[in-house]
């Protein structure tokens, strides 16, 4: 981090700052010059607070010039993680993964069939949600409990993994002990007290980008699970909020290559949610491969037009399995299977 203080500002007040920053067990290196002075602090400054800095009168200019996350940096973690869901690992240089399921659970009978026809179109893991985060307190709100008993039988019959996003702390328990993926949903990416409970969980995490959040926030949110302890975190783009209004979101599929820059989690891409419509979909899941993601997260409905939410976007499950073999011809091009 680099201060500047401002014209004129006494010897004593800049001895005062050296002298904290040195207690915080940092090294400072001063710059006197004519009209100002220049610090630059060496060593661990993700706990300092640069508002806090620059609430000092005498400081003019606070920089940055490392990242404020640490456990989520690539900088201290050269080797690509590898997230276990359930033995099936996410990321690496290697395999890429394929979740494919509805957005809602809407019955023990359309769960199991849509999780036979995933995996039989090759997806790996099946998504399901239970909880969801409706924009209108009228619309199907998901079966809870009911939904996520469903999920467990579903993959009883067929052995895939279950992803289902948990909307608040009270359900952890249920999450815990059912749940093999536990998804953190875009609306609940900054619900700092959620993001902590779920870093005490033993269970990964799918951390979603926020409706309109920059990368750095995200891979904050990232750094509260991992600061609570729980280290296996995957990034999940579903597109973010711009004046566009031909897709329901605006998919920002930069993240994978500068994700990659910067952190060492795996990364997948939800085209489903990030263009809101399935005609989209299979472009943007081989542009993802492409690019570089480590899997994808695909809304599949046997019956799109009656589903209980998220038809639009939900693709059938023949077109599922033709992204994959799709998909799979791009991941081999770039050295990777699918
Ligand atoms: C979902 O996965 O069904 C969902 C609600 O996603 P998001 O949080 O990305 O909107
Ligand atoms: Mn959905």
């Amino acid at each position: 981090m680099i201060i500047s203080t401002k014209h004129g500002t006494p010897q004593i007040e800049i001895t005062k700052m050296v002298e904290s920053f040195q207690s915080m067990g940092l090294r400072v290196s001063v710059i006197t010059g004519t009209d100002y002075t220049v610090m630059g602090l060496v060593g661990d400054t993700t706990h300092l607070d640069e508002k806090r800095i620059r609430a000092n009168p005498y400081v003019d200019k606070v920089q940055r010039v490392s990242e404020p996350y640490k456990l989520a940096n690539r900088l201290f973690h050269q080797e690509d993680s590898i997230v276990s869901v359930r033995g099936i690992p996410v990321g690496g240089k290697e395999k890429l993964v394929v979740i494919g399921g509805p957005c809602s659970v809407e019955g023990k009978e359309q769960i199991i069939n849509l999780a036979r026809e995933v995996k039989e179109a090759g997806g790996h893991m099946l998504r399901g949600g239970a909880y969801k985060p409706r924009t209108s307190p009228y619309a199907f709100q998901g079966l809870g409990t009911e939904g996520i008993l469903d999920m467990v039988e579903a993959r009883r019959v067929t052995g895939l993994p279950i992803v289902s996003e948990l909307m608040s702390a009270d359900k952890i328990d249920e999450f815990e002990e059912c749940v093999d993926l536990v998804q953190i949903g875009a609306r609940n990416m900054q619900n700092f007290q959620l993001l902590k409970a779920v870093g005490r969980m033993t269970k990964p995490i799918l951390l979603k980008r926020g409706l309109a959040n920059t990368i750095e926030e995200w891979i904050m949110s990232a750094e509260y699970i991992m600061s609570a302890g729980n280290p296996n975190v995957i990034f999940c783009e579903r597109g973010i909020r711009t004046f566009e209004k031909y897709t329901r979101n605006t998919l920002d599929l930069s993240v994978v290559p500068i994700l990659k820059l910067k952190s060492h989690l795996p990364v997948i891409i939800d085209p489903s949610h990030a263009t809101g419509d399935w005609r989209y979909v299979e472009s943007m899941s081989l542009a993802a491969i492409a690019a570089g993601a480590d899997g994808l997260i695909i809304e599949v409905h046997d019956h799109p037009e009656s589903a209980w939410s998220d038809g639009a976007q939900s693709v059938r499950p023949d077109r599922f399995r033709t992204i994959i073999e799709k998909g799979r011809t791009i991941a081999q091009v770039i050295g990777r299977d699918m």
